[in-house]
C-alpha cells in the first residue's frame, strides 16, 4: 500500500522544499522503508526544458529522456532512487493533456473545467507508477497562496479527503523569523501561511520551520496551539552550511519518527545517519583544497549548474579535499586575458550550455588549458568548444566552429539529425520544436581499450544521461586525430563522438553527455573523482 506525504511551502520561496523532502526520503529508507520521490511544477511550461537556467535553475535530465526540475536531483543524490519521467508534472503538461484529450471528444460533451477535470489529472499523477513503493513523497512546487498552486492543492486536499488520514499526510514547510530589533522569533508568518492552507481545505498535520536559531520552548508550544498541530510536529528545520546535515538534523527533532506514527507505523526501525556524519566529517576537516575554474555562462544563478557544483563536491569527498569553486562567466575572456582569471587555478571545466554569446571564452579557456597543462574537463558544450579550439589551433582549421552558430567554413560540431534511440531511429531538423526534441537521456557508449578514459571507468561499455543537438561532425575526425585529439568513445554503431581526449596532457577529457546527472554522494562519479584527482596533483605543482 503506497501511502502519500504531500509537502507544501508557505511564507517565501526558496526555503529549502526539495532538500527537505529528500531529507525525509531518505530518512524513511533509513527505516526500511522504499520510496519515490515526485514534484508538481505550478507554471505554465510543458517542463522546464525551454526555460533559461539563469531563470528557473538546471533542467534535470532524467534516464528516460524528460527535462525536469532540479529538485529530482536532490531526489536521487539523496536517496539513490532513479527518478523518471512520471516523477515530475507541470500545469503546463497536465493543461495540455487534458485539452488534446477535449479536443479527441474523450470527455462526451462534458463543460471542461478545472474542477473535477484538471484535478482529475492531477490526482491520476500523483497515483500513477507507485509501483512496490511504500511512501510518495510529492513537493508541491510555488509557495501556499500563490494563484497558480491552486489546482494542485485542491487536488491533494480531495485525495487527503478520497483517501483518508492514514495514507495520506501534510506536511507545511514555513519561516520562522528571527527579529534583531526585538530580539524574538516569530511565528505569526506561520500562522497566516498555516490558516491560508486551511483557507483552501488543508489542515497541516506536520510543520517543519525553517530557522537561523533553534525555536524556544514557548514558540514551539505557540506555533502548535495556534497552527493546531501537535506540538512534537512542529519540527525545527535550522540553517546548515552542508545539506547533508538536513537529514541528520531532522532525525533527533523527530520528523522520521512522527511521520511514521501519523501513519500507524511505530514499530519500523530506527535510521542510521552514521553514513551522512562520514561524509560531513571529510567536508568539515578536508587534507587540502583545489580550486576549479568553472567559465560557463550562467554563472550569476548558482542553481543553474546544480548537479555540476555537488558532483564536484562528491569528487572532493572521494578525494578529502576541498572543492573552491570560481565561477567565471566566459565572456570576460573575449575582453580581457584568460590568464588573469586561470593562472591559478588547478582544473578548468567548461560545463553545458547554449548560443554563441560566451562561446568564444570558453574556447579561450579550453586553449589555456590545453596549453598550460591545466587538467581540463568541458561537458557537453565544453567539450564541443574544446574540439573546436582544437580544431583551430592544432588541426589548421581557422573557420571550424558549430553550426548552432550559424553557417560555417568548417562545421567541425553540426546538427544532430538522426541517431537510433534501442530499435528506434529519431530524426530532426533545424525546423523542429524547441521544447522535448534534443537527444535526452541515457544512451551507451563504448569505450576504446587503453583509453585514459577506460582507466577511468574501468569498464568498456558506459551509460549516460544526454542532452543536447549538435556533436561532432564525424566527417572531421580523420584530421582532427591526425591533429593529436583522441575520440575514446563513440556511440555503439560509432557514428556519435561521445568523449574526446588528449594524450600527453595531465587531463584532458570532454564527454558529449553530463556526468554530473549520476553523481552520488555516496557513490561519486568516477570522471569527478579522477578529475579532482588531476586538480590535487596540480595543487602540487603551482
Ligand atoms: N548547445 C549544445 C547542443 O545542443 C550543447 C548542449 C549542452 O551543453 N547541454 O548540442
Amino acid at each position: 500500500m503506497t501511502r502519500f506525504i504531500f509537502i507544501t511551502g508557505g511564507v517565501v520561496s526558496s526555503l529549502g522544499k526539495g532538500l527537505a523532502s529528500a531529507s525525509l526520503g531518505a530518512l524513511l529508507q533509513g527505516r526500511g522503508f522504499k520510496v519515490r520521490l515526485r514534484k508538481l511544477d505550478p507554471y505554465l511550461n510543458v517542463d522546464p526544458g525551454t526555460m533559461s537556467p539563469s531563470q528557473h535553475g538546471e533542467v534535470y535530465v532524467t534516464e528516460d529522456g524528460a527535462e525536469t526540475d532540479l529538485d529530482l536531483g536532490h531526489y536521487e543524490r539523496f536517496t539513490g532512487v532513479t527518478t523518471r519521467r512520471s516523477d515530475n508534472v507541470t500545469t503546463g503538461r497536465i493543461y495540455s493533456t487534458v485539452i488534446a484529450a477535449e479536443r479527441r471528444g474523450d470527455y462526451l460533451g462534458a463543460t471542461v473545467q478545472v474542477i473535477p477535470h484538471v484535478t482529475d489529472k492531477i490526482k491520476e499523477f500523483i497515483q500513477a507508477e507507485p509501483e512496490d513503493a511504500d511512501f510518495m513523497i510529492c513537493e508541491i512546487g510555488g509557495t501556499v497562496g500563490d494563484i497558480e498552486s491552486l489546482p494542485f492543492l485542491e487536488a491533494i486536499r480531495q485525495l487527503g479527503n478520497e483517501l483518508g488520514p492514514k495514507r495520506v499526510m501534510f506536511i507545511h514547510l514555513t519561516l520562522v523569523p528571527y527579529i534583531s530589533s526585538a530580539g524574538e522569533m516569530k511565528t505569526k508568518p506561520t500562522q497566516h501561511s498555516v490558516k491560508e492552507l486551511l483557507s483552501v481545505g488543508i489542515q497541516a498535520d506536520l510543520l517543519l520551520c525553517r530557522c537561523d536559531r533553534p525555536v524556544p520552548p514557548p514558540e514551539r508550544r505557540k506555533i502548535a496551539l495556534f497552527c493546531n498541530v501537535r506540538e512534537e510536529r512542529v519540527i525545527p528545520a535550522i540553517d546548515v552550511d552542508t545539506i547533508y546535515q538536513v537529514p541528520i538534523n531532522c532525525h533527533p527533532e523527530g520528523l522520521d519518527r512522527e511521520v511514521c506514527r501519523h501513519f500507524g507505523l511505530d514499530s519500523a526501525t530506527e535510521p542510521d545517519v552514521a553514513n551522512w556524519r562520514r561524509i560531513i566529517d571529510i567536508i568539515r576537516a578536508p587534507e587540502g583544497a583545489v580550486a576549479i575554474a568553472v567559465v560557463g555562462k550562467y554563472t550569476r544563478l548558482l542553481d543553474s549548474y546544480k548537479s555540476l557544483a555537488e558532483a564536484l563536491g562528491h569528487g572532493g569527498i572521494a578525494n578529502r579535499v576541498r572543492v573552491e569553486l570560481q565561477w567565471i562567466d566566459s565572456e570576460v575572456f573575449e575582453k580581457e586575458d584568460a590568464v588573469d582569471y586561470l593562472e591559478d587555478v588547478h582544473g578548468i571545466l567548461v560545463p553545458g550550455g547554449f548560443g554563441e554569446r560566451g562561446a568564444q571564452g570558453k574556447i579561450e579557456a579550453a586553449r589555456f588549458a590545453r596549453e598550460r597543462k591545466v587538467p581540463y574537463f568541458g561537458i557537453c558544450f565544453g567539450m564541443q568548444m574544446a574540439v573546436i579550439e582544437a580544431a583551430r589551433n592544432l588541426a589548421g582549421l581557422p573557420g571550424a566552429g558549430s553550426t548552432e552558430f550559424g553557417p560555417c567554413q568548417d562545421p567541425v560540431v553540426g546538427l544532430l539529425t538522426e541517431w537510433t534511440r534501442g530499435n528506434e531511429v529519431e530524426r530532426r531538423g533545424p525546423g523542429s520544436d524547441l521544447g522535448g526534441t534534443m537527444r535526452l537521456g541515457a544512451y551507451p557508449c563504448r569505450l576504446a581499450p587503453g583509453s585514459k578514459i577506460h582507466g577511468i571507468y574501468g569498464k568498456l561499455e558506459l551509460s549516460e544521461r544526454h542532452r543536447h543537438r549538435y556533436e561532432v561532425n564525424i566527417n572531421y575526425l580523420p584530421i582532427l586525430e591526425k591533429a593529436g585529439l583522441v575520440f575514446s568513445g563513440m556511440s555503439p554503431e560509432g557514428h556519435l563522438p561521445e568523449i574526446v581526449e588528449l594524450p600527453g596532457h595531465p587531463w584532458f577529457i570532454g564527454v558529449q553527455f553530463h556526468p554530473e546527472l549520476k553523481s552520488r554522494p555516496f557513490d561519486p562519479h568516477p570522471l569527478f573523482i579522477s578529475f579532482i584527482e588531476a586538480a590535487v596533483h596540480q595543487a602540487r605543482l603551482v
